[in-house]
């Protein structure tokens, strides 16, 4: 290898070690590129949301066909109640993480599977992972594509600190697919407003929090919030999605709103 051929950097990667931090801040620069800026990337909710069939599902549907044109949209689908059956199942067997991981990609692919039938007249396509060099053409030909949540870790996920259901699900594979193609947003479609001190379900005196950021959410200290807890890990190293919002997708309208930018539910930021 001729090293004059190699970049300042480049001189110092190959011979230093990834491990140095001070060699690994030189590789902030140059910010990277935003693949896909003006996609919306959505999260419809599995146990919040598709679990209740066809009372939630299909207004919603409606919704997503009429912004077809005006907001570029990459759908990915929750898992939900048959997962949490799936990793009841899994657990009892004495199924290792990465194995409940394979379990709930399937169920959250059951998911997108089915609002692809719902959308397939429009020419919407679902696409798994493999798929994914293509998705930049359907969005441009079709204004959508769908596919499943779960971040493809399968066997390589991680052990959570505690337990053994996976950590990173639907909600921080959606996350990371707006983060890495440096989106324009990041939606999550529940059954809620958005954030509250308590589960609303739970807690009638739950109080509705419109904004806030990672941190003062830290401090919080909740006992349970609305979106995965990897989510919010995520997002203080993040470079473009450094803010999400959680919105109430049984509201008619809301999702519409969301795309258009404005603040119906509640805003997560990094900083
Ligand atoms: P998904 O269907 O996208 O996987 P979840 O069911 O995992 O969504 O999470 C959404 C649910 O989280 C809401 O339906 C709500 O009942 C519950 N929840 C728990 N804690 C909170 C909180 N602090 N604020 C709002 N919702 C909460
Ligand atoms: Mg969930």
């Amino acid at each position: 290898m001729h090293h004059d051929l190699l970049t300042e950097l480049g001189r110092s990667l190959v011979s230093g070690s990834l491990e140095d931090e001070k060699l690994m801040a030189k590789t902030v620069d140059p910010q990277p590129v935003q693949i896909l800026p003006e996609a919306n990337v959505i999260k419809i909710g599995g146990q919040s949301f598709i679990d209740r069939g066809r009372v939630a599902v299909f207004p919603l549907i409606e919704e997503v066909v009429k912004n077809l044109g005006r907001h570029q949209m990459i759908i990915g689908t929750g898992a939900g109640t048959r997962a949490r059956h799936a990793y009841s199942v899994g657990i009892d067997l004495g199924l290792p993480t990465g194995v409940l991981s394979v379990l709930g990609t399937f169920v959250s692919m059951q998911n997108a599977r089915m609002l692809h039938y719902l959308l397939a007249r429009h020419g919407i396509p679902f696409i798994e992972p493999v798929q994914f060099p293509q998705l930049p053409l359907y969005l441009a030909e079709r204004g959508a594509v769908i596919f499943f949540g779960m971040p493809p870790y399968v066997f390589w996920h991680q052990n959570p600190a505690v337990g053994r259901i996976p950590p990173h699900r639907t909600d921080t594979g959606s996350y990371l697919v707006s983060e890495v193609f440096g989106a324009r947003s990041m939606i999550y479609v529940k059954d809620e407003k958005g954030l509250y001190t308590a589960d609303p379900k739970k807690e009638r005196h739950a109080r509705f929090i419109p904004k806030i950021t990672v941190s003062e959410l830290e401090e919080l200290d909740l006992q349970d919030v609305v979106v995965e807890h990897s989510v919010l890990g995520l997002m203080k190293h993040a470079t473009y999605r450094r803010s999400i919002q959680v919105i109430n997708g049984l509201e008619e309208g809301n999702l519409t709103r969301a795309l258009n930018g404005e603040h119906v539910g509640t805003i997560i930021t990094s900083d």
